[in-house]
């Protein structure tokens, strides 16, 4: 039986997408050889890359003053990245602590320089989104994570956020490993969006980073990988590049676009989200972790209020194939991930258990 995947990562990808990477396995464009064993210089694999390049480009309306590389080394190879090219010599960082991921982001950051935390939501457990004061210090730059995984929190708006970066005349950098291509968004407004790919894009293996070319610090002294201008130079490909992985998130991009781009995709993520929400809020055995207004569309994650029936949901999620329920190990409870390639069937499947837990 096919699983209802609500695993948060390595996560669902939508069908048709796994049985075309599949064939790509054994054979790619007729070629007689695997994907697996043909050299990222050849052509075949050039107009791949470039197609994914050019469909991130062309869904999130990226202009030409931004590259798009997709690298290895996961997000959290992103968080010390980053530091390291957007600080400058002796200055200071500014980050938003919204969990788990931007506490990484933040002990890496200090591995570089001076790490200011402008704001978090540490004091309660990190159910919300905190507010930022608009004057900040001088910093070279600032950073956050727009959906918290973990917690199942998320930035609705980034108008606030870019506001404050212009008016203190500072970069703005983005984690947004686990809602990037769910919603539409402005990425004039940043220097730096990272993503590893297996939430919302790809398998694991292949990291998105959009970066704004005039935006970071030109520094030939850094280790020559961890150097952004690298990569832009050599249009990632300054060493090979996991060719698997990009190819499909090429298949997921081209699913997008057939969809009718973001705003499709954004615009069922609301009716996604909001169908479970409503069950959490309705149901007298259910409820959610995180304030409401800050509730993330990507990550749903909800208690039972009596412990008692965990074991009976548990077994009745199993029963109908429900995978990847559970929160995450540091707070428990469900976890409910709903990213693009999750069908609305799969959200009815598991409200449905929810409605026959509370009848029984
Ligand atoms: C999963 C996740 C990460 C870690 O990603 P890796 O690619 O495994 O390094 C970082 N940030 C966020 C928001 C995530 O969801």
């Amino acid at each position: 039986m096919k699983k209802h995947n609500f695993s948060a990562g390595p996560s669902i990808l939508n069908h048709n997408v796994i049985k075309a990477a599949a064939e790509s396995v054994i054979d790619i464009n007729n070629l007689g050889l695997s994907l697996l064993e043909i050299s990222h210089r050849s052509n075949d694999f050039i107009k791949i890359i470039e197609e994914a390049k050019s469909l991130i480009k062309d869904l999130l309306n990226i202009n030409e003053q931004y590259e798009v590389l997709f690298l290895q080394g996961g997000a959290s190879l992103q968080f010390y990245m980053s530091a390291l090219n957007f600080a400058k010599r002796n200055g200071k960082a500014g980050y938003i602590d919204t969990g788990t991921w931007s506490s990484k982001a933040i002990d890496e950051s200090k591995k570089v320089g001076e790490t200011l935390i402008l704001a978090s939501s540490k004091d309660q457990n990190y159910t919300y989104i905190p507010e930022i004061n608009e004057k900040i210090d001088n910093i070279d730059y600032l950073h956050f994570t727009s959906n918290n995984t973990i917690y199942g929190t998320q930035f609705h708006s980034f108008e606030n956020i870019s506001k404050i970066a212009l008016a203190n005349n500072t970069k703005l950098i983005c984690d947004m490993s686990s809602d990037i291509l769910s919603k539409e968004f402005d990425v004039n407004k940043f220097d730096l969006i990272y993503a590893g790919a297996q939430k919302n894009i790809g398998p694991a293996g292949t990291t998105l980073v959009i970066i704004r070319k005039d935006g970071f610090e030109k520094n030939n002294k850094l280790p020559t990988y961890l150097n952004y201008q690298t990569h832009i130079e050599k249009q990632s490909m300054f060493n090979t590049p996991p060719v698997f992985p990009i190819y499909v998130c090429l298949l997921t991009l081209r699913w997008i676009k057939k969809l009718g781009g973001i705003k499709s995709i954004e615009k069922n993520n609301i009716k996604k989200a909001n169908l479970i929400y409503d069950e959490i809020d309705r149901n007298s055995l259910f409820y959610g972790i995180v304030k409401q207004k800050d509730r993330s569309n990507m990550n749903v994650t909800f208690q039972l209020k009596n412990k008692k029936h965990e074991d009976t949901f548990n077994k009745m999620c199993h029963a109908v194939g429900i995978s990847g329920i559970y929160g995450h190990r540091s707070i428990g409870g469900y976890r409910a991930s709903i990213y693009n390639a999750l069908k609305t069937e799969s959200i009815y499947v598991l409200i449905d258990v929810m409605q026959k837990l509370e009848q029984k």
